[in-house]
């Protein structure tokens, strides 16, 4: 019955990578010694887990004893809010983060609040973009921590994260990111971003989930998050994922390689599945920066329709796509971060995503552009709020207004 087969949903997460699989093989069969060993089994597992140290290290420009490994990107967002509040619990209970984050940075800053930190969350504006002046102002004596994410997940925005990282180290006041969007897809510096800490996750990028990493700057102090033995240079205590961790460096490494030639091929898919929605359906606003965007992004809202709905009909047809965070699916809210953009509940409940990644052709765009006009015609042929705007009733919120 399916017509087509579209996955359209990459930033909730990537296929592995046939080479990334291969490189991990070995560790799920016959090459099982535990790292922490003396005798040569252990040695070569021990010597595979620091090539990945290096290959994760060399993708963002930090040194291979600044990696981390952790259970994925959730942990290491935890790790880095946590451990850098606690290691200053004495001094300085602030913490400065953005409204748009990952829930895995929002609900850990809630936690903190509730064991006596305080939280700022800054607004971002309609582009859902953090200003840095919005950062400067929040900073107080007591600020600890200051954590806005490289891109965001929902509407692909790209932060400007180095121009922050400028104002927290004028400060003295140290710096997390959120790159596990970014990671693999657009070019990551950890200098020059100013970054003391930074996440990813090797699922985002073609690697195996359950496996990320917290870049920790040399010298920076956080608290330790999982107690236990001597791992990671005592700092991320539990025995090693090592295949995780195998076919997360090497993901991550043709993920560097590939970047210039990927992220110029998919930005150019999106940018014509964006000017081919606006062609062809009207009353769709695109959401999320036009320009300062993840390179497969695509997130529209559609009025008169219900994000849910659409998503059903393109199921059917055999096109997977998300309707903001998956983690928010099965809740009827509206998506925190449309709602932080200023964005009203109707036109956020007709939000959908559709995001890009290496195996997505034109061919891909094209199938989408010609099953997405009818379907929405067809919605909206149903809904009272547009039956109520053709018949001058309603009205249509403004889409002319950029
Ligand atoms: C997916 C994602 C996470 C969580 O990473 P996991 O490895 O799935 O735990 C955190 N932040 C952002 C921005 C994400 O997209």
């Amino acid at each position: 019955m399916q017509k087509h087969n579209l996955y359209l949903d990459n930033a909730a997460t990537t296929p592995l990578h046939p080479d990334a699989l291969a490189a991990m093989m070995p560790f799920l069969t016959e090459r099982y010694g535990n790292p922490s060993g003396i005798y040569d089994y252990a040695r070569e597992t021990k010597k595979s887990v620091d090539e990945a140290r290096r290959q994760i290290a060399a993708g963002i420009n930090a040194k291979p004893e600044e990696i981390f490994f952790t259970c994925g990107g959730t942990e290491a967002d935890n790790w880095a809010i946590k451990g850098a509040a606690e290691a200053r619990w004495d001094k300085a209970r602030h913490i400065i983060t953005s409204a748009i984050e990952h829930h895995a940075v929002l609900h850990t800053c809630q936690y903190l609040e509730k064991r006596g930190y305080s939280v700022t969350y800054l607004p971002v504006d309609e582009n859902g973009t953090v200003s840095p002046e919005s950062v400067e102002k929040a900073i107080r004596p007591d600020t600890a921590l200051v954590s806005v994410m490289l891109a965001n997940n929902e509407v692909g925005t790209v932060e400007p994260v180095s121009a922050i990282g400028e104002i927290t180290r004028k400060h003295g006041v140290l710096l997390h990111t959120d790159a596990v969007q970014a990671a693999g897809h657009i070019p990551i510096d950890v200098e020059a971003l100013n970054a003391d800490l930074l996440t990813v996750s090797a699922h985002k990028f073609y690697g195996p989930k359950g496996v990320g990493a917290l870049y920790i700057k040399k010298g920076v102090r956080i608290a330790q998050f999982m107690h236990g033995g001597a791992q990671e240079n005592n700092r991320r205590a539990g025995t090693e994922n090592v295949a995780g961790i195998v076919g997360m460096g090497k993901a991550f490494s043709i993920a560097a390689q590939e970047l210039p030639g990927e992220y110029a091929r998919v930005s150019a898919l999106r940018d014509r599945l964006i000017s081919g929605i606006e062609a062809t359906i009207p009353h769709a606003k695109l959401n999320g920066h036009r320009h300062d965007r993840l390179p497969g992004n695509v997130n529209f809202s559609f009025a008169f329709i219900e994000g849910e709905s659409l998503l059903l009909l393109l199921d059917m047809q055999g096109c997977r796509a998300s309707s903001g965070s998956a983690c928010s699916s099965g809740s009827l809210d509206p998506s925190h971060v449309l709602m932080a953009m200023g964005i009203p509940h109707e036109k956020a409940h007709g939000s959908i995503r559709f995001t890009l990644g290496r195996h997505n052709t034109g061919a891909d765009v094209d199938a989408l552009l010609e099953i997405l006009p009818p379907m929405i015609a067809r919605l909206r042929e149903m809904s009272p709020l547009y039956e109520d705007f053709i018949t001058g009733k309603g009205q249509v919120w403004n889409t002319a207004k950029k």
